[in-house]
């Protein structure tokens, strides 16, 4: 048999355990930097395995050691729930009130538990050593503002390695569809919170003082032409304000008005040029006669794939399950914080599709939820590519 029939045979055999896990780990999920429960879950598999463990990376993250020397390739997997309560009738349902799996996480945990035991039986692994990365909080920054990835790398979690990858289950494309994109997939994330000043007064006599919604309703048109008329037009970008406030009844002028949003880009320099030219058209307020704070809040880098890991992974699905299985990807500007780590190596995360039934489930709603029955695909691909990076690494 060829290694990838036999590590898909091998993991279709998993299936039942792939469900067991995720179905744990569905049924008790944990906020970000508080999976203390699920750590202990994938530590005492993978001590099971007779695979060295760090716990704590990260602050709640574990890191498995599969092999030594070099070439090393990683596999990273997200713990993290999210606060949203289930509203699924399952019998894996959350037992945490307001605590749910709603993004996948804990089949990405599942998965890659499964990989581990795939390449820890594989008799003829190559070289070197495959490193699992359980990662804590992809979802939320702690107070630093730094999520989980950040947190693995300061304690060197990504230390020698030669290639990372990742998958992330999708739950609106079709069961058993993969697609992994080249070059940028997800977007630089930025979020900004202003506050207008102005002086306020009576609503009779506007003429007296600085009104902020006069000033905000210029700001507006400015903010919105960033990306109309600031930004090349051939790149991607994108400026949303989300909330605004000011006022409470209807003959006080409000003396402030505030407004939070986000800005995405795929390149740096757009990012950079989004952030210079939001303080540019902030400075209207000034020539209107009011003043403005910002604070901008640096969120997540766009996620690059490397296009050889991509070709790798590409090869490797059809390999495993036919040509058919691989689906256009198509770019979003989402964000994700597993392009800390494949700017550290050359990296890609693949989506693979898992949609359950008719029902539109999107991923952070209480109703999300994924067909199951892709885990083993999902194991078998992460676990042919890191063989594949492995060899390639290695020459
Ligand atoms: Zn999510
Ligand atoms: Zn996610």
């Amino acid at each position: 048999m060829t290694l990838p029939a036999e590590l898909l045979t091998q993991a279709t055999a998993l299936a039942p355990q792939l469900t067991a896990w995720r179905r744990t780990l569905h049924a008790h999920p944990e906020l970000g930097f508080q999976e203390v429960n699920t750590a202990r879950l994938v530590v005492k598999e993978l001590e099971a395995l007779g695979i060295e463990t760090q716990s704590q990376v990260g602050k709640t993250g574990v890191v498995g050691h599969l092999g030594s020397g070099a070439p090393v390739v990683a596999i990273r997997a997200d713990m993290d729930a999210l606060p949203i309560h289930e509203a699924n009738e399952v019998p894996y349902r959350s037992q945490t009130p307001g605590v749910m799996h709603a993004c996948g996480h804990d089949a990405h945990t599942a998965i890659l538990l499964g990989v581990a035991r795939l390449l820890t039986a594989l008799p003829d692994r190559p070289a070197g050593e495959v490193r699992f990365l359980f990662q804590p909080s992809e979802e939320s920054a702690d107070a630093e503002n730094k999520s989980g990835a950040q947190r693995m790398i300061d304690d060197q979690a990504l230390a020698g390695v030669d290639a990372v990858i990742a998958l992330h289950v999708d739950s609106n494309l079709p069961s058993g569809q993969l697609s992994v994109g080249d070059g940028y997939t997800s977007a630089n994330e930025d979020s900004f919170e202003i506050w207008l000043h102005g002086t306020g007064g009576h609503g009779a006599f506007p003429h007296q003082g600085i009104d902020p919604t006069f000033i905000l309703a210029q700001l507006l048109n400015a903010l919105h032409g960033i990306r109309a008329r600031r930004i090349d037009p051939t790149k991607a970008a994108a400026l949303s304000i989300g909330r605004i406030q000011a006022g409470t009844v209807a003959n006080v002028i409000p003396h402030q008005v505030y407004l939070n949003g986000t800005m995405r880009s795929f390149e740096d320099g757009v990012r950079q040029q989004l952030r210079s030219e939001l303080s540019q058209a902030l400075e209207l307020s000034r020539v209107l006669g009011g003043d403005y704070t910002l604070a901008l809040r640096h969120g997540y880098p766009a996620m690059y794939n490397d296009p050889d890991v991509v070709r790798l992974i590409r090869v490797a699905t059809r390999d495993l399950v036919g040509a058919q299985a691989l689906v256009p990807a198509t770019p979003m500007m989402g964000a994700e914080d597993f392009s800390y780590m494949s700017r550290l190596a050359p990296g890609a995360m693949f989506m693979l599709g898992a949609r359950k039934d008719a029902t539109e489930r999107p991923h952070h709603t209480p109703i999300f939820d994924i067909d199951e029955s892709v885990l083993p695909l999902g194991a078998a691909v992460l676990a042919d590519v890191a063989c594949r990076l492995l060899r390639q690494k290695a020459s």
